[in-house]
């Protein structure tokens, strides 16, 4: 008997049992993968964290906790998670990347500056904007680390004597006033409380919420730039998130892993609708090549030599806002889902909140905007 089991160990659900364990829960953890796998949301190498969030400016108050937390994270794992570059949204003035960057910063009063374009021009001379692009710059953004950040928190979960098991995909869960019951291919588990995590998987293990989750195809591509990676190392180049005319957004990093990774960009949305099972992993030549157009005539280069690329799924919600609540029909069920392709730079003020919900049924963290309640179709 537990007092917690987390279903899902990727981003979300390792944070979650880091947080349990270190307040002394006995905490099982379950993963249908082994430790930080590539086949769900949480690989890569990089992910953006900012805190200039055009998203919604309610996000601004999480950001700056997941801030503190992975620092901490940092100093309590000896592993390096996150790397502060600075960071530039660039767009023309009405555009969603720069105008809600810009009311996040001034909501929340965020150190930041307006540049136009040949100040970008002059401060990052990989770039090329035209003249009515203007960018958000911000010195706090960066990059984050998704194996990393997983595996520290595992380790850390495994040290404060949580049980870990991996390769055991969960069948099926359910909830009654004595308990939880979870039941694998090796057998059943019981516990006070369930906190399940399932990332792309959401539409299986938590069908019953009503809520149509969109799973999207997404890929990140990794180039080897003219003349080397000497402009584009960590220490000289911003991250950034570039919304053309037509509203597609592309986003990129610095070289994060030495000259021969190259840097990586990828489009944000617009990708093929798939599930874990059917997503098409190979990719095909006309995907580079859109992506190589993308960034031509802006960062030109970026694109020069093709290394690799790796896919990725992202878990839509209607309004790309998250889920994370107590169960609305199981009070002893806390889910986290729904993260729409933003949510890694959460991770560990999420594993936070899932701690809070699961052990006290209440967090003092703003959670309103991740209600259930506002997608589900049926009421459960
Ligand atoms: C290409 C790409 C780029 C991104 N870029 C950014 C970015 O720059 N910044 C940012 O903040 N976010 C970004 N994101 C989003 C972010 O990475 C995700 O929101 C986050 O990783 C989701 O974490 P998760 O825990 O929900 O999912 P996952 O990490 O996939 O974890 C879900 C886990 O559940 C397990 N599981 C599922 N079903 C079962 C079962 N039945 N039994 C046992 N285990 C099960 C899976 O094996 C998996 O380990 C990006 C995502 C992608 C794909």
């Amino acid at each position: 008997m537990y007092d917690v089991i987390v279903i899902g160990l990727g981003g979300m659900g390792s944070a979650a049992v880091s947080h349990l364990a270190a307040r002394g829960s006995r905490v099982l953890g379950l993963d249908r993968f082994g430790p930080a796998h590539h086949n769900g949301s949480s690989h890569g190498g990089s992910r953006i964290i900012r805190q200039s969030y055009f998203e919604d400016p309610a996000y601004v108050p999480l950001l700056l906790r997941s801030y503190e937390l992975f620092d901490r994270l940092a100093a309590d794992s000896g592993r390096e998670v996150l790397t502060v570059t600075g960071g530039v949204m660039i767009g023309r003035p009405d555009s969603l990347t720069v105008k809600g960057s810009q009311l996040s910063a001034e909501t929340w009063d965020l150190p930041h500056e307006m540049l136009d374009a040949l100040e970008i021009r002059r401060r990052f001379p990989t770039m090329t904007p035209v003249e009515d692009e203007i960018a958000l710059y911000e010195t706090k953004a960066g990059f984050v680390r998704p194996e990393a950040t997983v595996t520290a928190h595992l380790e850390l979960a495994g040290k404060a004597g949580a049980h870990l098991r991996y390769h055991e995909p969960v069948l099926d869960w359910t909830s009654d006033g004595n308990g939880v019951r979870v039941r694998t291919g090796a057998g059943e588990y019981r516990a006070e409380k369930l906190v399940i995590c399932p990332g792309a998987w959401a539409p299986e293990l938590l069908a019953d919420l009503g809520i149509p989750f969109v799973i999207e195809r997404q890929v990140q591509y990794w180039f080897a730039p003219t003349g080397g990676t000497g402009p584009f190392r960590p220490e000289v180049h911003p991250i950034y998130i570039w919304e053309a005319a037509d509203g597609v957004q592309a986003y990129g990093f610095p070289a994060s892993d030495g000259p021969e990774d190259g840097a990586k960009v990828a489009f944000f949305r617009g990708g093929q609708t798939c599930t874990p099972d059917t997503i098409d992993r190979t990719v095909h030549p006309h995907e580079v090549e859109a992506m190589r157009a993308q960034m031509l005539p802006r960062i030109p280069s970026l694109p020069a030599q093709f290394l690799r690329a790796a896919t990725c799924m992202y878990t839509n919600t209607a309004d790309e806002h998250f889920v994370i609540a107590t169960h609305p029909a199981h009070e002893r069920v806390t889910v986290a889902c729904g993260f729409s392709g933003h949510g890694f730079k959460f991770v560990p003020v999420v594993g936070e909140i899932l701690a809070d919900l699961a052990l006290t049924g209440a967090t003092a963290h703003p959670i309103d905007l991740f209600r259930p309640e506002r997608l589900s179709e049926v009421t459960p």
